[in-house]
């Protein structure tokens, strides 16, 4: 296969240069961290199932006018996208409190909040992409006040659609993180969602039992990361079918 140009590579993700002018082609890799990496594994078959199901969210969202840098799946671990500028920001919403807010409030996991809420990080590994007001993305020009109202628009717009379609196959959707990208057009830019929508960056709960089906099960050692994917991915029927996830024998002695 003739070599590609390696354009960025992160914890889960490769992007190479794109067959035509700005496209990339984007790799799932198998590879989990959490913890700002603290915490590592390679997980078989979870660049396969998010590949899917990040192409799930984003062509869902497309259908409903929502743009994204989505633009065709290529293979198993491949997708074709549009070549963005990333904002340098996590988009994080919340409808229940879970994770960094519970702690930071001292809540109860899974106590719903009055309504959805959304909040920044600066994204900076080294720094651990720190929680930031609005005050200092505007004064520090990662994004103008214009840019924050449509990406607060964009980003309940995502919230609405996820909360449905995850409410439809009985998982409750807690909370998730997107990231936005600008295109240019000339000198009109456009905002859409980029990077990935997978259960790499949202927290899933089975409405019925409460089950964690998202990367808290790899987080905090809960069992099967591939299982709690490859249960998400089925419900939503969007299981590759040449990718069976057959459990391991037991051993008897
Ligand atoms: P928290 O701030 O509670 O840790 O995370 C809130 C939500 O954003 C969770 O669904 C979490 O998975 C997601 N999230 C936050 N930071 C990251 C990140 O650096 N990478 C990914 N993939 N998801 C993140």
């Amino acid at each position: 296969m003739a070599r590609r140009k390696k354009i960025y590579e992160g914890k889960a993700k490769i992007l190479y240069e794109g067959p035509e002018p700005g496209t990339l082609v984007q790799y799932f890799k198998d590879d989990a961290t959490a913890f700002n990496a603290e915490k590592k594994a390679v997980i078989e078959g979870k660049g396969v199932l998010n590949n899917r199901l990040s192409e799930f969210f984003m062509t869902g969202l497309q259908s409903i006018g929502v743009p994204t840098h989505f633009i065709k799946r290529l293979n198993m671990r491949e997708q074709l996208i549009r070549q963005v500028e990333i904002i340098p920001l996590e988009v994080i919403v919340r409808n229940f409190a879970a994770g960094s807010m519970a702690k930071r409030l001292g809540m109860e996991e899974g106590a719903p909040l009055p309504r959805p809420i959304i909040e920044f990080s600066y994204k900076d590994d080294k720094l651990g992409d720190p929680l930031v007001p609005e005050e200092y993305i505007i004064a520090f020009g990662w994004a103008s006040q214009q840019d924050l109202d449509d990406i607060v628009a964009l980003a309940l717009r995502v919230n609405d659609f996820m909360s449905g379609v995850m409410h439809g196959v009985g998982i409750k959707l807690i909370d998730f993180k997107i990231e936005i990208g600008r295109i240019w057009d000339n000198d009109f830019q456009r905002l859409v969602v980029a990077d990935e929508i997978s259960p790499d960056s949202c927290r899933l709960w089975d409405i019925e039992t409460g089950q964690k089906l998202d990367k808290d099960v790899f987080r905090k050692d809960l069992g099967s990361l591939t299982d709690a994917y490859t249960e998400v991915a089925r419900r939503l029927g969007v299981l590759p079918s040449n990718v069976t996830h057959r459990p391991r024998p037991t051993l008897i002695n």
